[in-house]
Formats: C-alpha cells, structure tokens, sequence
C-alpha cells in the first residue's frame, strides 16, 4: 500500500474512546491536526450501548464517578447538555447473586449517560468535530511503524498514513502487538525499560450477557446490584437505569468465571449466567438475548505513570485505564496527559 504524509504538526489517535477523545482535546489546544482512528463503527470503546429488539443496553462501563476537577468539568458540561445524569449514589450490595442484597448509599454521585453510556463520548467527540478533529471510523490498525521522524499507521484496506507522532489507547496487549507488527521494539525505543513496564500490563476478561424481558424484573431501585463475589459481580436493570423504555438486565460475569469460561461455547455460558440470575428474572420471560465477550475488560495492573512515552523522536506514547488510574476517570486523565506530553514533545522538537 502506498504511504501518504501530513505535516508536522498532524498526529493520529488511535482510539476513540474516552482516552482517545480526551487526547484529543489536549492537542487540538495545542494546534495540533488531529485525527481519531477507531476500528469500530462509532466512538465509546468500553464505554459501550447498544440497542436489541427495543431495549437500550450498557453492556461495558455501567457507570462513572467523579473525583478530579478536570473530568468534573467535563462532567458538569455534559449534565448541563442534558446528556449525562446523576443515577444514584450507592447500589445495593450483595455477597454473591443469591445472597441477601442490602441497599447502599455513601452520598457519592454514580453518574450515566442520559441515554446510555456511549453519549458522554459523544459528547466529547461533537465538541471536538466543531474544533476540526476527524474521526475515522471502521479504520483498523494492523501496525504502527517509526518511519524516520513520522510515526507510520498501517490501516487495514487502505493506504498507510505517516503522522508526527502518535497515541495509543488500545488495551496494552493489543498496543504491543501493533508495535510488533511495525517492527518495535527498535532503536527509536526511548529506553528499553517502556517494554518492560508495558509488558506487565494485564486485564481481566468479562462476559454481559444482555437480557430483554417482557415485564419488570425483580432488581430493586435504583437498579444495580454489586456482588463481592461469586460468577456474577454485577446486575443491572437498564430500564429502572432510566436508559431503556422496555426492561432489560445486563449481567456481568466475574473476571475469575469469564477467565475460566472464555473459549467456552456462548450458549453454554449464556445459559449459566441466566440461571444464576433466575431469581432477579423472576416470573419474566426472555425476549431477545445476545452475550458480548471483552477480552480487556479491566486493567488488574495499574501502572503508577499517566502514560508510557514509547518513543522520544518521532513521538509516541501509550495511555488509557491501565495507567494513573483504573475505570473511566482514569482513561480520561491518562489520555489528557499523554496529549499534553505529546504536544509539548513535538513543540520543543
Ligand atoms: C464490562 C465492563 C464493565 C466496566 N464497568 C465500569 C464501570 O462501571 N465504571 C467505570 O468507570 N469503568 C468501567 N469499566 C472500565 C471502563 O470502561 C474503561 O476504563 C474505559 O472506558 C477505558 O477507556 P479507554 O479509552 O482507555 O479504552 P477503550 O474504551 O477500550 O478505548 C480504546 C479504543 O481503541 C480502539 N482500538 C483498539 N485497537 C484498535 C486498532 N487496532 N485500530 C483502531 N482502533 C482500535 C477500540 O475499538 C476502542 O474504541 C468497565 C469496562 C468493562 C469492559
């Protein structure tokens, strides 16, 4: 495939979700070009919703809390949007799925997306557009290339871009295997220490399974329930969420089930997970089912850094939940301080 070339100052994300969008944001201040490359269909990533039959679904992120004042804002401005709520503050707590369930509040807000998770994203990405960010959408990243001072994206069925640097929010795994495929590690590597410290990055899967009922289910208000332990480690009803017009449960497996099960046949853990959560389906029936596997669910290794600077010159840096800090706050603060690295690299280049 042919390489095209942009100018100095244009950089590529790879990753439209709240890492990517808060990057983003950091180097469209700067001046920078942007351009947002996300393999799927629509910006989110983990923060995903999705329709099935006539129920809407968080089926990733359920929710985010609020501790920083940078995402605070960012926050305040999507509630004043109308596109981000307050759900609750405190879900009912249980053992495990069958236990007793006991309701919570610790006064701290729970927020959501007004109609699901993936309108804080887009949110952030419609302010974006309006500063000339682009998005491309459906664009896979095979490989990522240090081409003497560009960073080189090879996009799967169509032609390789060379940018002046470059972050990357895939899950670290991925991130690596992207290198891989480009040729890093190599001499452009800042210190071989980045590899190491990336390597060690590991997540947990998770399985949701998505249920549509064709009455109310039996979750209590406000409508999520945290298990300490067991298969399950979360059940959600996305229409007491406020979120779905019909009821709908998303139940999530635990990372040790979805680890031990995952290569296991979908019905087969479909029908476990529906079983367990018999008793909060009560007398409803099912209507339409569909199960999603997340291969990098969470990060169970944090790294202390907000990113990890692969490459000095040209620059290239990894960000996302498995640095600074876990969960969606997390994403967005190592995002936004791997684009503020990333645009005072290239001005003092
Ligand atoms: C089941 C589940 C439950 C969760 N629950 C919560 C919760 O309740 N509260 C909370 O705060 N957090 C929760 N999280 C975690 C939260 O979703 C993440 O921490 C956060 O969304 C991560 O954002 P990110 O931008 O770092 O990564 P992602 O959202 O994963 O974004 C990375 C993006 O990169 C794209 N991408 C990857 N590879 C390529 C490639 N080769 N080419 C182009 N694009 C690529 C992906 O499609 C994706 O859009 C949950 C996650 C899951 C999966």
């Amino acid at each position: 495939m042919a390489t095209r070339a942009s100018t100095r100052r244009d950089v590529a994300i790879v990753g439209g979700g709240v890492a990517g969008l808060r990057a983003a944001d950091e180097l469209v201040a700067a001046g920078c070009g942007v351009v947002v490359v996300e393999k799927s269909r629509g910006v989110g990533g983990r923060m995903a919703t999705r329709r099935l039959g006539d129920a809407v679904l968080d089926h990733g992120a359920q929710f985010f809390t609020v501790r920083g004042d940078s995402f605070g804002g960012i926050v305040s401005a999507a509630v004043e949007a109308g596109r981000v709520a307050r759900w609750t503050s405190g879900f009912a707590q249980a053992e495990s799925i069958n236990a007793e369930v006991v309701p919570a509040d610790d006064g701290h807000p729970r927020y959501r997306g007004a109609g699901g998770m993936t309108d804080l994203p887009k949110f952030l990405l419609e302010r974006l557009g309006a500063r000339g960010v682009a998005l491309r959408t459906g664009a896979r990243v095979t490989a990522i290339a240090l081409d003497g001072e560009s960073v080189r994206l090879e996009i799967d069925g169509a032609e390789a871009i060379r940018f002046a640097g470059c972050v990357v929010t895939a899950p670290v795994p991925q991130a690596l295997d992207l290198f891989a495929a480009g040729g890093l590690p190599a001499p452009g590597l800042i210190d071989g220490d980045a590899r190491r410290r990336l390597a060690a990055v590991a997540y947990d899967p998770c399985f949701a399974l998505m249920l549509v009922l064709d009455r109310p289910s039996r979750v209590p208000p406000p409508g999520g329930i945290q298990c300490a332990s067991g298969p399950i480690s979360w059940l959600a009803d996305n229409h007491l969420k406020g979120i779905s017009p019909v009821p709908a449960l998303t139940v999530h497996a635990s990372g040790a089930f979805s680890r031990e099960r995952f290569d296991d046949a979908p019905d087969a853990v479909s029908r476990t997970l529906r079983d367990l959560a018999a008793p909060w389906i009560g007398d409803a029936a099912i209507v339409e089912q569909s199960l999603q596997r997340w291969k990098f669910a969470t990060p169970t290794t944090v790294l202390e850094a907000p990113y990890v600077a692969v490459a000095n010159r040209p620059p290239l840096v990894c960000c996302g939940d498995a640095f600074a800090g876990p969960k969606v706050e997390g994403a967005a603060a190592s995002g936004l301080a791997a684009g503020r690295w990333l645009a005072e690299t290239l001005h003092n280049a």
